[in-house]
């Protein structure tokens, strides 16, 4: 740190993104990521006439992309909203929606990035504690007055709420904004972006880094009603209007043309999630019922950082958060069938060998 930084934030606690080893392969099963390739169009899309016209500026509005989405969930395209991420679009929900005598609230686990920006923006907030069984409860936000947001499904429990449940939420905090973070909603959960068109609160974040295969490429959007589209189009445009690039634009307009194939991508991976949850139950472990495509397991009696270290030198990654009401527990990513074969081959002799 030098002794030029702001002193707002000398205390400033960063997030700690999955490790991305570049040394080794390894089956990673650690960040949420597909293990499938984007669609053979979106190849095709990235092609040596468009690396050319880099040197042109992407569209700001982006325009063809936001209408493709639009097509896709119909809505109109000014309840589109596109950024350089999710990241990017939760970080403006906190700046452009939270602080300044508005709080923010949001659960105890959750994504680890909403207390980041919180405290970015120097929002204060509190964290509900999930229940025993590690669920939302949704009363907790009813009548809260606050900035709130949740992830749905939740990670890295990978257990849902219902719509009804979120609606009740937006019902009772007209005053704020909600957000509903679907990162992992195409999985198998149900969306709740119908809503936007009967809550003014309500905003819906969504990413192509997790079912459309694109965590490199960087693209998230959100939809919402289509003053809160604008209130994120103004802080936008005071930062950087050109946050999503020429070859994100079109990688993510041939992702929407190829739609059916990650729909079936992703039925894939519920599959396997399903199966692999199977496995592990008949091993012994404990595995929450997910609806994303990483399940969290613990075993009984065998510490899940020791689990993590064991997988990590037979060349698997999972996740271990050191966080102290999950500590015992991993995430692991879904992966082929192929891949979580070797998982459970790998981690059936670390729980055999106690
Ligand atoms: C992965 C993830 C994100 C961020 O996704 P990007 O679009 O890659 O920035 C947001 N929210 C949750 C809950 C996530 O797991």
């Amino acid at each position: 740190m030098s002794k030029f930084l702001n002193n707002k934030y000398l205390t400033l606690d960063t997030y700690t993104p999955g490790e991305q080893p570049q040394d080794m392969q390894y089956i990673k099963l650690n960040t949420n990521e597909s293990p499938f390739p984007p669609a053979p169009n979106v190849l095709k899309a990235i092609n040596s006439r468009e690396i050319e016209n880099l040197r042109l500026y992407s569209d700001p509005e982006c325009q063809n992309l936001r209408e493709k989405l639009a097509g896709l969930y119909g809505v109109s395209s000014d309840q589109v909203y596109l950024s350089n991420g999710s990241d990017d679009i939760l970080n403006f929900a906190f700046m452009a929606f939270s602080g300044n005598g508005t709080q923010a609230a949001f659960p105890d686990i959750s994504y680890g990035f909403y207390k980041v920006f919180a405290n970015l923006q120097g929002t204060q907030y509190t964290e509900i504690p999930l229940k025993e069984d590690f669920s939302i409860d949704y009363q907790e936000y009813c009548n809260l007055d606050k900035f709130i947001v949740i992830a749905n499904p939740n990670a890295p429990t990978g257990l849902t709420l219902s719509i009804s449940e979120i609606e009740r939420i937006l019902k009772s905090n007209p005053n704020h904004v909600v957000v509903i973070d679907e990162a992992y909603v195409d999985f198998g959960a149900e969306s709740c972006y119908p809503l936007i068109n009967r809550y003014e609160n309500l905003l819906v974040v969504q990413t192509f880094s997790k079912s459309r295969s694109m965590a490199g490429a960087r693209l998230g959007f959100a939809l919402g009603p289509k003053e809160l589209i604008a209130d994120l189009n103004k802080i936008k445009y005071s930062t950087n209007p050109y946050n999503v690039n020429r070859m994100t634009l079109l990688a993510g307009e041939a992702t929407i043309d190829a739609n059916d194939y990650y729909l079936e991508k992703c039925k894939v991976i519920a599959q396997n999630r399903d199966y692999t949850t199977k496995e592990l139950e008949k091993q012994g472990f404990k595995v929450l019922p997910s609806k994303a495509n990483f399940i969290l397991v613990k075993y009984e009696g065998i510490e899940g950082k020791f689990i993590y270290e064991q997988l990590k030198k037979s060349g698997i990654l999972i996740r271990h958060f050191s966080t102290f009401r999950i500590k015992d527990y991993n995430r692991i990513t879904i992966g082929t069938k192929e891949q979580m074969n070797v998982f459970l081959r790998e981690v059936n002799k670390i729980v055999s060998e106690g």
